[in-house]
């Protein structure tokens, strides 16, 4: 019989989990995604979209679809859905693994702060023309600096009637080259950069360019995580799906 793998995914970590896991006999692959992307990349296998409705939800729909494993490859700032599918495969008792990719390493020319608060509180003080890489979400938080300018890069345009910063909209799907960061930076005249502490290969190259051009990095720091078994990458998680069949 066949067991069957839910991962939560929305990252280039589940993507290719998915596809290899794939070619695992005796493993049927669901991949999660919450829906916000217009054009995913699919993973290989099933797939669904969308919340499961809180943690009430998400057990209810392991049960249902007899999940046997879980693999919460999701993003590291995707908080909610880690902790809540931690509280659910314990009521259902069933295993999970996170990929949780390494933070960058920290730079002379960072500021770490606590939160998209604690960066657009320092922002006046620091910069007039700001690079802001944290995806679509979270613009409302820097909406109230009317006094500054902000180049916003994402994937698909924010939300109508969202609230977002002074500026310009970047629509754009990592990876990006130093190159290409550089002359965004250098063509809008930027002074400094906002960024989530991501980690990964796809958006570091504007650390490298930002380094080069010595500008400031505001560095937002992961938000806490729950405790349990963690692989770095990829080949490590299919390691622990063949030790679980
Ligand atoms: P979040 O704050 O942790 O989750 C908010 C809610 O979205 C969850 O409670 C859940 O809804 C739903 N959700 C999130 N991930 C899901 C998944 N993989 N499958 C089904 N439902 C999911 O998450 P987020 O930060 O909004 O991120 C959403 C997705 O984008 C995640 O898949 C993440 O990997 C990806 N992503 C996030 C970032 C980031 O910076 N946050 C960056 C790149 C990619 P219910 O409570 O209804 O189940």
């Amino acid at each position: 019989m066949k067991k069957r793998l839910l991962i939560l995914g929305g990252t280039t970590e589940a993507t290719e989990l998915a596809a290899k896991a794939a070619g695992i006999p005796n493993l049927e692959v669901i991949s999660s995604l919450a829906g916000r992307t217009q054009q995913p990349s699919n993973p290989a296998g099933t797939v669904r979209s969308g919340g499961f409705g809180g943690i009430a939800g998400l057990i209810n729909y392991l049960q249902d679809q007899r999940i046997d494993l879980l693999i919460d490859a999701t993003h590291p700032f995707a908080a909610q859905i880690s902790w809540n599918a931690a509280t659910a495969v314990d009521r259902v008792s069933i295993p999970r693994l996170s990929i949780v990719r390494p933070a960058w390493e920290s730079e002379p020319n960072w500021i770490e702060v606590e939160s998209n608060e604690a960066a657009a509180a320092i922002l006046p003080d620091l910069a007039q023309r700001i690079f802001l890489t944290i995806g679509r979400q979270e613009l409302s938080t820097f909406a109230y600096l009317t006094e500054l300018w902000f180049l916003m890069r994402m994937i698909d345009p924010p939300v109508a009637g969202t609230p977002i910063p002074r500026g310009e909209v970047l629509l754009a799907r990592a990876p990006f080259s130093v190159e290409q960061e550089r002359s965004w930076m250098q063509d809008y005249e930027i002074q400094a950069i906002v960024s989530k502490n991501s980690g990964g290969d796809a958006t570091v190259s504007k650390l490298m360019a930002a380094r080069e051009l010595k500008l400031p990095v505001v560095m937002v720091q992961r938000p806490s995580m729950p405790p349990g078994l963690c692989a770095s990458e990829v080949k490590a998680a299919l390691v622990w799906i063949n030790q679980q069949l």
